[in-house]
């Protein structure tokens, strides 16, 4: 057996250790012990459990609407809106919206994302979730939907980030009205995607843009993967970086992404981009599977990247 295999045989176990998230009903709904890695380079790539199996983006989009928003408007028209300073907080807080002026810390928490979702280009909710499907389209050469039942199932439960928006929009932090900037961002973090998915987005951040058609600057996709690598794994950032050092964006539905600059994992060599799914969740909200794997690859692999 391939030494990759080993890992994906050893961390499936870690399943039993995390929980599907609840808070949102429709989530509650994904089987615990699911777990899959798609890992891909230019020309090749390696696919370990069921690749095909759908999952929506949740906190993973945060990445490409902020590249949206990014590269549309200039980074530094998104910076009178948004920091990119990290939190340390979990990706829902309240706690910090009065300090930094007032000025959500950065997209890849609620407070953020809510705010770049309102600063996406098009006129009205359904140009604005067309932006960056069609952004996503590009990068995977196929169509992508919003599942409507975890969308609704999210809208439903949205207390929190509804009080968030009410609070940017009382702060001058939203572009549109609070109602838009929340369905805009629900339906974002709803897109359906698999694991196979979240590797071709991985690589295009890995090789900055250069696999595909899809538009975004070098300076932007930087940026996002600056991002990713202080804040994108929630309040366990710090601790991702410290021993698993690699950019990666996990969200609440189990999904990891992350991007390998350049590197070599069993036949695949250069850039190559990870889609994990392991809906089994540790407090923090991320995959239990998802992180050990990624921990245990980079280590076997030599994969740090700083
Ligand atoms: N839609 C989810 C929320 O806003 C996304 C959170 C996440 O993946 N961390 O609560």
């Amino acid at each position: 057996m391939k030494n990759i295999q080993i890992i994906y045989e050893n961390t499936k176990k870690m399943t039993q250790k995390g929980k599907v998230a609840s808070y949102i009903p429709a989530l509650a709904e994904a089987d615990s012990t699911a777990f899959s890695v798609s890992l891909m380079s230019m020309d090749d790539k390696i696919e370990l459990g069921d690749c095909t199996k759908t999952f929506t983006l949740q906190s993973v989009v945060k990445v490409l609407s902020f590249m949206v928003a990014a590269h549309h408007h200039g980074i530094e028209e998104i910076m009178r809106y948004v920091d990119v300073e990290p939190t340390g907080d979990s990706f829902n807080s309240i706690v910090r919206l009065e300090s930094n002026n007032n000025k959500p810390f950065n997209p890849m928490i609620n407070a953020g994302a809510i705010t770049i979702a309102s600063l996406l280009p098009g006129q009205s909710m359904f140009d604005k979730v067309k932006s960056v499907t069609s952004f996503i389209e590009k990068i995977l050469n196929k169509q992508v939907s919003v599942n409507n039942e975890v969308y609704m199932s999210e809208y439903h439960s949205a207390d929190y980030n509804r009080a968030i928006a009410y609070i940017l929009q009382a702060n001058g932090f939203l572009k549109s009205d609070v109602e838009e900037a929340l369905q805009v961002y629900l339906q974002l973090c709803s897109i359906s995607v698999n694991s196979s998915d979240l590797a071709k987005i991985a690589l295009y951040l890995a090789t900055n843009g250069q696999n595909c058609e899809a538009a975004c600057s070098k300076n932007v996709i930087n940026i996002a993967k600056a991002l990713m690598m202080t804040c994108g794994m929630y309040n366990f950032s710090g601790k991702f970086a410290a021993f698993v050092g690699l950019p990666a964006k996990s969200g609440v539905s189990g999904a990891i992404i992350a991007v390998v600059k350049d590197g070599e994992i069993e036949h695949l060599k250069g850039p190559i981009g990870i889609g994990l799914y392991g809906p089994a969740i540790d407090d923090v909200g991320n995959s239990v599977a998802g992180i050990d794997f990624l921990a245990k690859l980079s280590k076997q692999y030599d994969l740090f990247c700083l």
